[in-house]
């Protein structure tokens, strides 16, 4: 049987996680290791500068006061004894992780560590409803397709799959690009009791740079949007299309050097 690991970002209680867990059932041996508490939009983080701690929430259920980051390394060094699992799946996360977003998503994250570690991995969002209210059953299902054919086919070395589920039935998946979001980011002053100001993150107006493969695209058009994508951010299009200063002038880079020694 395949061992597939669980996490998200939106907590070990979400309703999201445990219909992805159910509908990987059937595929391998799950177990589930996520945040105690909601982290999303933390991204990649590793808590480095505080203790960490595992409590068991029914069986093969783990809570970690931690990211999806560190729950992903807590599961394999501790419960899986440095054993690799053969599959990371993280979410089903209750709202859209699209283009530029990707990079502020524990949902993402948490799949992206596992291709850190060579693992397959696979993050699942589904379209964030007004009243936070959501039929899991397509994405779960979706995700549990997916899953499937990773564990069969595997995926290139050092990737991971970002799956975006629209609401209701999906018409079919779309092997997308990850689309670029003009984000305009607002931020509300408010004053405290005391006369100082506090400041809130607000979600800003997005606009987006449509192009027809890419993932918001597609989920626009109701289907399921899998993106590959690759820890490396090396921008390798425009490699050389940059200055760099001329070599005679790393001198002045030793001169500064000699002065403070
Ligand atoms: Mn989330």
């Amino acid at each position: 049987m395949p061992r597939i690991l669980v996490t998200n970002d939106d907590g070990v209680h979400s309703e999201g996680i445990h219909a992805l867990a159910a509908a990987l059932q059937p595929l391998g041996d799950v177990l589930v290791v996520a945040p105690h508490t909601e982290s999303s939009a933390i991204g990649h983080a590793l808590t480095l500068r505080r203790p960490l701690r595992i409590e068991e929430h029914g069986a093969g259920f783990y809570a970690v006061d931690g990211t999806p980051t560190d729950c992903v390394n807590l599961a394999v060094a501790v419960l899986l004894k440095n054993e690799l699992p053969d599959l990371v799946v993280s979410g089903i996360n209750t709202g859209w992780n699209l283009g530029d977003d990707v990079t502020y998503s524990g949902t993402v994250a948490g799949a992206l560590e596992g291709a850190l570690l060579g693992v397959p991995a696979i993050a699942v969002s589904l379209r964030r409803t007004r009243d936070y209210v959501f039929d899991f059953g397509p994405s779960a299902q979706a995700a549990a397709l997916l899953a499937d054919l990773v564990l069969q086919h595997g995926l290139p070395d050092r990737t991971f799959l970002n799956v975006n589920v629209p609401m209701g039935v999906p018409r079919g998946f779309q092997r997308t690009v990850q689309g670029k979001r003009n984000h305009i980011t607002r931020i509300s002053e408010r004053m405290d009791p005391r006369g100082k100001p506090y400041y809130w993150i607000e979600e800003g107006i997005d606009e987006w740079t449509a192009h027809d493969r890419s993932d918001y695209h597609a989920v626009k058009q109701g289907f399921v949007s899998v993106t590959l994508l690759s820890p490396d951010m090396t921008a390798h299009a425009g490699i050389d299309a940059f200055a760099l200063p001329e070599d005679a002038a790393i001198v002045k880079v030793a001169e500064i050097a000699t002065k403070k020694a």
